[in-house]
């Protein structure tokens, strides 16, 4: 895949949910979890959100840039399938590399740091934070919209289990929301001030990745587990007038068959409501 320096283009690297699945029959929509790479215009900075195992992949692609490599990686929230990439993420071994890594504040259990600090011990894996090379920014991200090189980042937090961030991104005039972790409960009647604040949050974007592991069946299962039907995120992209739609964090038991279905579904119920509709897949490019 070329890489586009001008234009803005966002490739998924990894789009399960829960645990990587590198079953065969996975092979076509992907078997690596949450990772989203997204080409900013006029920089050679990496933008990177989450670093699930897809995030192996885009390091290996990048590795031999000439070089410093810079970037930043945006973390929603520290669960296994959106940080168990990071050690394998092999541009961190470069001495001359820096990246900035992101992730929101998880209250009693600390800021970006402790986490990562936590989840690289040698207990859990042979390699602990103070054993990388390259030049490494620890930064415990605020809820609030802040300027970048060539683009800004807000988040709002998600319902889900523990506190995970809905990035926006805003990048010479377009707007980029990735939600890989969010259950969507759509009232009838009254809206919670989350409903409220999500709707503003989501408004007419023109690209949104969000979360639709579930379908409304088994969705009655899953209650309160953290993740959203399908269905609703349509609802709610088509009513909030959302341009392109990717749903994504499919479940590991969701094989090429079952996705590729839902696709075709997607493209032929929906079509006409977005400029593009369709589910992430491990490899694939959006040019905006
Ligand atoms: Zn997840
Ligand atoms: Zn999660």
């Amino acid at each position: 895949m070329a890489k586009t320096k001008q234009e803005i283009a966002v490739t998924f690297w990894g789009v399960r949910g829960s645990t990587p699945c590198a079953n065969k029959e996975n092979m076509e929509y992907g078997g690596n979890t949450t990772c989203l790479e997204i080409n900013v215009p006029r920089t050679d900075e990496v933008l990177i959100l989450d670093s699930g195992t897809g995030i192996r992949n885009l390091g290996n692609k990048i590795i031999d840039r000439p070089g410093k490599i810079r970037g930043r990686i945006f973390i929603t929230h520290p669960h296994w399938d959106h940080i168990q990439g990071f050690p394998f993420f092999k541009p961190i071994y470069g001495s001359k590399n820096h990246f900035s890594i992101h992730m929101p504040d998880q209250g009693k259990e600390g800021g970006c740091k402790d986490i990562l600090d936590g989840h690289l011990t040698k207990t859990f894996f042979p390699v602990t934070l103070d054993m990388i090379d390259a030049n490494l920014e620890y930064i415990t991200q605020p809820p609030e919209r802040l300027e970048y090189k060539g683009y800004d980042v807000d988040f709002m937090l998600a319902n889900h289990t523990i506190e995970t961030a809905i990035y926006k991104i805003f990048i010479d005039g377009k707007e980029i929301v990735f939600c890989p972790d969010n259950e969507l409960i759509l009232k009838e009647s009254k809206k919670s001030d989350y409903d409220v604040r999500l709707e503003a949050f989501l408004n007419g974007v023109d690209l949104l990745i969000h979360d639709g592991q579930y379908n409304r069946e088994s969705y009655k299962e899953k209650k309160g587990w953290g993740h959203s039907a399908w269905e609703d995120v349509v609802e709610l992209a088509i009513r909030l007038n959302i341009k392109r739609l990717f749903i994504t964090h499919h479940d590991p038991d969701s094989d090429d068959k079952q996705l590729g279905a839902l696709d075709d579904h997607l493209e032929e119920e929906y079509g006409s409501a977005f400029e593009e509709i369709g589910l992430a897949k491990e490899g694939y490019q959006i040019n905006l």
